[in-house]
């Protein structure tokens, strides 16, 4: 068997072919491990550790490691979780101070404003009879009790 095998083994090709498949095995293995920690480090998920998990199951079996990380790993980029939950924030913020934004530009504006003044937008019409400020789908003024046209 070995006899066989000799001259293929020996060969220049065969030990080029061996040589370049080990460096291209290496800078696989190189890669996966940088892109495992770029990627659990934008995901928030102890980058470090999927790295070395990585590192050190790599020359046994390729990519069960690698394979591991990719279930465990944080659905989502840091980035987006923080991005989402600053959205959500913002949201919170203008529906608690009523009228606090103007529903078309989002600038402040105060309750009893009737027009915006940064977009002209009409917000609240003014009682007809009071004259304060009302949403625009109020009926009746709650101020004076007087029905809006
Ligand atoms: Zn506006
Ligand atoms: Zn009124």
């Amino acid at each position: 068997m070995g006899d066989i095998l000799k001259p293929i083994v020996t060969s220049p090709t065969f030990i080029l072919a061996r040589q370049l498949s080990l460096l291209f095995l290496a800078v696989f293995w190189v890669a996966t491990v940088f892109w495992t920690w770029r990627d659990a480090n934008r995901r928030g998920a102890m980058p470090w550790f999927w790295a070395l998990v990585v590192l050190f199951f790599f020359p046994l079996m390729p990519l069960p490691g690698w394979l591991v990380y990719m279930v465990v790993r944080p659905p989502e980029y840091v980035e987006d979780a923080r991005e989402r939950e600053l959205e959500i924030r913002a949201k919170e913020v203008a529906l608690q101070t009523t009228g606090g934004v103007c529903a078309s530009c989002l600038k402040p504006v105060e309750p009893d404003f009737l027009i915006c003044p940064y977009c002209m937008k009409k917000l609240k019409k003014p009682c007809i009879e009071c004259g304060r400020a009302l949403k625009m789908n109020w009926t009746v003024c709650p101020y004076c009790k007087t029905k809006q046209e």
